[in-house]
């Protein structure tokens, strides 16, 4: 048994497959037989435009004709055939002697400066559609095969050294039995978008693709972080019996639908969900979520190879917002850099990327994205209850800049006569510790607050949320975590502005008495866990909360406060199961 992170509960068990992340070093090399290599060259040509015929079908089948990646992938295969493209190529290789692969690179670079050069945004974003066709026909000379993301076997189990969000854009999910990767911890990306599609997940899983050969039989524990290679019989059948019995949970949990979310005193609170897409939002509202507290908009952006138009952002955000009806919708503004790269915006590699250029800042200086993305923004808020919530804030100035911007954009929609909800909030996103520091003045400019415990433990503790070396340091729980939400929601509280929470800790079961006795007003979680935290909130009275609360707010040690936390949970636990069977007992 392997272990890592457990991160996206339940149990896979499955075939794995081996994600290979290629690097690709392209050596220019001289040819003899020149007519052979333009056979290779050609025949590779061909196998691309058939394989990529391919997926189109498939995505288009699965996601309709207009689908975005699939109109991208066709206009790969009109340029590898377009004529000046394949006589640049074989002009190399005739008269420089060139291999193939380095044929390729020339040819396609000239194509990427050609495009970049031209002052028009869509053709810049072609850039992106070539070095990823250039990447893709290199690999197939060099013999790489990359596994076909969109059409996998039922069951397969991804193994890699670490899951980029933009590679979920091809994964055919349904087919999806478990995660394993190298990388990642509860809070980075890929943790988020697993925990999203209920997929059984673990990170953190040292040395996985060199222990884990495609094919082999895995188990995975997501609750638990382990992984079984290869187990015997009698290992499997203990965990199909464990699977068996967490689908029994699942579906037992299914009667908390339907109720408010209420402490078990009768103090109502708002339960919310997290989502990266215009789909999540049906499955949030079919969970019971009471509304949208995070929109993860960048998945929009990443998962395609170019940038959303305001039509396809409009269309999202209204589809988001219709499902939505009255309950609101709390659309984050682009949220990119860190760990969430774009590749077509070709952002430059930065030495602390987690410091750099990246949310909002990113948004401040290329008003260009940003401006569309508020006018999509303003323009779906017509068809529903939008919110907008401002990532990565530090500053007062940087609000009013985004005040100032949703102004211009508000005259531009006046003039043009199209409408809007006048009194869209603008909300700010706590999870810097200079917001929290500064959180008694910025709400002076924020409609709501809503606290980022991900992005706030990071850069409170001053640790790498991605970094497994200092993972331990990596908690929530750490006293100077605790001290910064409590204080954050004391000054919303003083102010009379809402104050949620949407980072990962809002579902922790350890967390919950202490958000109650500090007085948060909604918890948004990821969808799958939205019925979870509705039972447990519903176990806790304020007077038991606060009385935790207040005991694990006098220690001194993240280890402490765990350790009570946890003993008090358990016993809690099992008292219930005594008393009335499990019902109302907190899930941990
Ligand atoms: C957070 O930082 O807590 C958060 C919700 O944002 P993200 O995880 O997308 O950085
Ligand atoms: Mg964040």
């Amino acid at each position: 048994m392997i272990r890592g992170i457990g991160i996206s509960k339940g149990i896979g068990i499955g075939r794995a497959l081996l994600l290979e992340s290629a690097e690709i070093d392209v050596q220019e090399l001289y040819v003899e037989d020149t007519e052979e290599e333009k056979k290779r060259y050609r025949e590779v040509r061909d196998r691309f435009v058939r394989e990529t015929e391919q997926t189109v079908k498939k995505l288009c089948g699965r996601l309709g004709e207009n689908d975005k990646t699939a109109m991208i992938l066709k206009n790969q295969i009109y340029l590898i055939q377009d004529v000046e493209m394949n006589s640049g190529i074989e002009t190399l290789i005739e008269t420089k002697h060139m291999n193939a692969e380095a044929a390729v690179e020339e040819t396609c670079s000239v194509y990427s400066k050609m495009f970049a050069a031209m002052d028009n945004e869509t053709m810049n974003q072609r850039v992106a559609d070539i070095e990823d066709l250039k990447l893709r026909v290199i690999e197939m000379l060099q013999g790489i095969s990359q596994a076909d993301l969109s059409q996998l076997q039922p069951g397969t189990v991804l193994v890699a050294r670490e899951l980029h969000p933009s590679v979920t854009a091809m994964m055919d999910t349904a087919n999806i039995a478990g995660i394993i990767a190298e990388k990642g911890g509860d809070t980075s990306h890929a943790a988020i978008l697993a925990r999203a599609m209920e997929i059984p997940a673990v990170l953190n899983v040292r040395d996985a693709c060199a222990v884990i050969r495609s094919g082999a039989q895995v188990i995975v524990d997501g609750e638990y972080g382990e992984v079984f290679v290869d187990p015997i019989q009698k290992t499997v059948d203990i965990y199909r019996k464990k699977q068996a019995q967490y689908l029994k949970k699942v579906q037992e949990l299914k009667k908390y639908i339907n109720r408010e979310t209420v402490t078990a005193d009768g103090c109502k609170v708002i339960l919310a969900a997290n989502i990266g897409s215009d789909k999540d939002a049906a499955k949030a509202v079919a969970a019971g979520a009471e509304g949208v507290g995070l929109f993860r908009t960048e998945f929009l952006f990443m998962n395609g190879l170019s940038m959303p138009t305001e039509e396809e952002q409009l269309e999202a955000y209204r589809k988001a917002a219709v499902i939505c009806k009255d309950k609101p919708l709390t659309i984050r503004t682009l949220d990119i850099g860190g760990d969430k790269d774009i590749p077509y915006l070709g952002l430059a590699k930065e030495s602390n990327p987690f410091l750099g250029y990246r949310a909002i800042r990113f948004c401040l200086g290329r008003v260009d994205i940003f401006l569309m993305q508020l006018r999509a923004i303003l323009r779906a808020s017509a068809y529903g209850n939008i919110r907008i919530m401002i990532p990565l804030v530090t500053c007062v100035e940087e609000i009013l800049a985004v005040k100032k911007l949703l102004m211009e954009v508000r005259h531009d929609l006046d003039r043009r006569h199209i409408a809007y909800d006048p009194d869209i909030e603008v909300g700010v996103m706590i999870e810097t510790p200079a917001a929290a520091l500064m959180s008694d003045v910025l709400v002076k400019e924020a409609d709501f607050f809503s606290i980022g415990t991900n992005d706030l433990t990071q850069y409170t503790v001053a640790v790498d949320r991605n970094n497994e070396n200092v993972a331990y340091l990596y908690s929530v729980f750490n006293p100077a975590v605790l001290r910064s939400i409590r204080q954050i929601i004391k000054n919303a509280k003083d102010a009379g502005i809402e104050v949620g929470m949407c980072g990962e800790a809002a579902a922790n079961p350890k967390m919950i008495p202490l958000l109650l006795y500090f007085g948060l007003d909604e918890f948004s979680v990821t969808a799958s866990k939205v019925l979870e935290t509705r039972k447990n909130i519903a176990s806790w009275t304020i007077k038991e909360a606060a009385a935790v609360a207040q005991k694990a707010m006098s220690m001194y040690t993240e280890k402490e406060i765990v350790n009570y936390l946890d003993e008090y949970i358990e016993h809690k636990n099992e008292t219930m199961v005594k008393v009335n069977g499990g019902d109302n007992g907190t899930v941990v």
